[in-house]
């Protein structure tokens, strides 16, 4: 005999909710109010680089495509796909350690959180 009391599983699923939506922060894996995580997105400037696998160019580098930057998008207002971590160089590095940016965002390439590493490390220095 099991009786499962489920409350708020709304707020699990809310994805537009304007306040108290939780997401997973890519570094550490824990959940966190969306206010407590930094949102991350591939730099828009960079997307439309992506170089096609049909599409050999010479100016691609040897050993792949040059890793795409991603940029660090505290207003939220970047288009495309987020990735979610906390304002802590430890998830930054345990983030790009298991390669979570590439699998967050998904994108087939290599990806450089140089500018995501730097905006943390100013907001704790
Ligand atoms: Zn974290």
């Amino acid at each position: 005999m099991t009786t499962v009391v489920r409350t708020s599983t709304a707020a699990e699923a809310g994805q537009g909710a304007p306040s108290g939506a939780i997401r997973t922060c890519i570094g550490c894996r824990q959940r966190a109010a969306a206010a407590e995580l930094l949102r991350v997105v591939v730099a828009p400037d960079a997307i439309g680089k992506v170089p096609r696998p049909e599409d050999e160019r010479a100016d691609i580098a040897p050993g792949g495509p040059a890793p795409l930057p991603v940029v660090p998008d505290p207003r939220h207002r970047a288009p495309g796909r987020g990735a979610w971590l906390h304002r802590d160089p430890e998830c930054v590095e345990l983030a790009e350690r298991r390669r979570a940016f590439a699998r967050a965002l998904r994108v087939p390439v290599a990806l450089d959180p140089s500018p995501v590493r730097e905006y943390v490390a100013g907001l704790t220095r």
